[in-house]
């Protein structure tokens, strides 16, 4: 993925220093899972032989706000752009701090445009579908346009009642008075730049397809633009290395572009897991989805993801702080875990990567589980944060 992302080529960091790594430990549960991860992650990076990593922990959410009186400090952007790879915890939504999300702060000050969700199942973790071995999909959700911009005002409020005038008078458009109103900008620009980071992980990995998921059937000119913007990319930029479904023959070898409308695309990934790779989408699409797949692979708690940007990436669990289990050790590490893991394939480590993943599955596997998959798989004690750490660092 390095070079998807176009920075450190892979095993650059095998100088004598370790790669510094900026660590936002995140509120609620973040620290437990912190603690639960942080080893692991050390053993399986001095395990395969590479140099430690120095951890660089920057402050942001709740306890920024508290040791210096900001939610998201410059100093702390500053570490992610200069050391380009980062690992979040979660952080929660300020009250009244003039921020809509912390979260969105980060990817839009970093300019992350792309959130990386691989959806694969590890072995030994509990599924409501009778075959989780056939997920194999990695979504890449376009972060910053579509209806998440931010663009909306409340009913009554003099923007929305300006914007109904305007688009009355001037568009011809009737829009029920004192509606609350939002817009949803996609463009070309943005639209381009995600589907060509997701082709080049398709080829990079050689993938068998990339399917470009839409809602085109009815909003034609932001949904529908994405996809056509996503066949001239592979089209233009990746001349005979991509080939479109209805082209492709038997064993062409090319990476096959398809496209699904999303509401087809909910049902294909649970009936026809096996037929997906690699799926591009816009925002509000990539989110349902991603949180819709993680349940076919254990949950969120085993859901890893990463908000990358043209040379930056923050590797991060994709849940929230879940604050009513804050300090009590009870919390699924694993989202945090497989994020670090992925993180580092991303560092070229893939050794170090591959023995996270399978301490991982071997923990599952002797049903050592935290309480959200004890819950699913029934007839077993879980145990807390701390022991399952524990016990993944065993099996390194
Ligand atoms: P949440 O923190 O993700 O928690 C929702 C539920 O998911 C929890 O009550 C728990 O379910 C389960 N869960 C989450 N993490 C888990 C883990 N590691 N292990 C096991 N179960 C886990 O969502 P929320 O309560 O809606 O949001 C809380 C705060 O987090 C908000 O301020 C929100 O803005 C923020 N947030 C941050 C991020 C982020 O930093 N990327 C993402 C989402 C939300 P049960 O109750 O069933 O046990």
């Amino acid at each position: 993925m390095s070079e998807v992302i176009g920075v450190n080529t892979p095993g650059a960091w095998a100088g004598a220093e370790g790669p510094t790594i900026p660590v936002i430990v995140g509120d609620g549960i973040g620290p437990d899972i912190w603690q639960a991860t942080r080893p692991i992650l050390e053993a399986a990076v001095a395990k395969s032989g590479r140099r430690p990593i120095n951890w660089l922990e920057v402050p942001a959410g709740q306890k920024a706000w508290e040791d210096c009186g900001e939610y998201l400090p410059e100093s702390t952007l500053a570490a992610l752009r200069q050391y380009r790879v980062g690992l979040k915890g979660p952080l929660g939504t300020p009250v009244g701090g003039g921020i809509r999300s912390l979260n969105v702060a980060i990817r839009r000050k970093l300019d992350l445009y792309a959130c990386i969700r691989p959806v694969v199942w590890t072995p030994g973790a509990p599924s409501p579908v009778k075959r989780p071995d056939q997920v194999n999909m990695i979504i890449f959700r376009e972060n910053t346009e579509d209806v998440y911009a931010g663009l909306e005002w409340p009913a009554g409020s003099p923007e929305a009642d300006e914007l109904i005038r305007f688009a009355g008078e001037k568009l011809g458009a009737e829009i029920r008075p004192s509606s609350a109103v939002g817009l949803k900008p996609m463009s070309e620009f943005g639209s381009k730049r995600l589907v060509r980071m997701a082709l080049r992980w398709a080829l990079d990995n050689r993938c068998p397809s990339l399917t470009l998921v839409h809602k085109g059937n009815i909003m034609k000119f932001t949904e529908g633009a994405f996809r056509a913007w996503g066949y001239e990319v592979a089209r233009k930029e990746f001349e005979g290395l991509t080939v479109t479904e209805s082209e492709a023959g038997a064993g062409d070898g090319r990476l096959v572009i398809k496209d699904r409308i999303a509401d087809n695309m909910f049902m294909q990934t649970l009936l026809r897991p096996d037929e997906y790779s690699v799926l591009a989408m816009p925002n509000l699409n990539g989110d349902y989805l991603s949180d819709a797949l993680a349940a076919q692979i254990g949950g969120l708690g085993m859901a890893p993801g990463a908000n990358v940007g043209d040379g930056l990436a923050v590797f991060e669990a994709t849940h929230g702080t879940a604050p009513k289990y804050a300090g009590l050790d009870r919390v699924n590490p694993c989202s945090l875990i497989l994020s670090g893991a992925f993180m580092l394939d991303f560092l070229g480590w893939k050794e170090a990567a591959a023995m996270v993943r399978s301490a991982v599955a071997g923990t599952l596997q002797a049903r050592i589980v935290t309480y959200d998959l004890a819950r699913q798989m029934g007839g077993l004690s879980p145990v807390g944060t701390s022991a399952f750490g524990q016990a993944v660092l065993e099996r390194l």
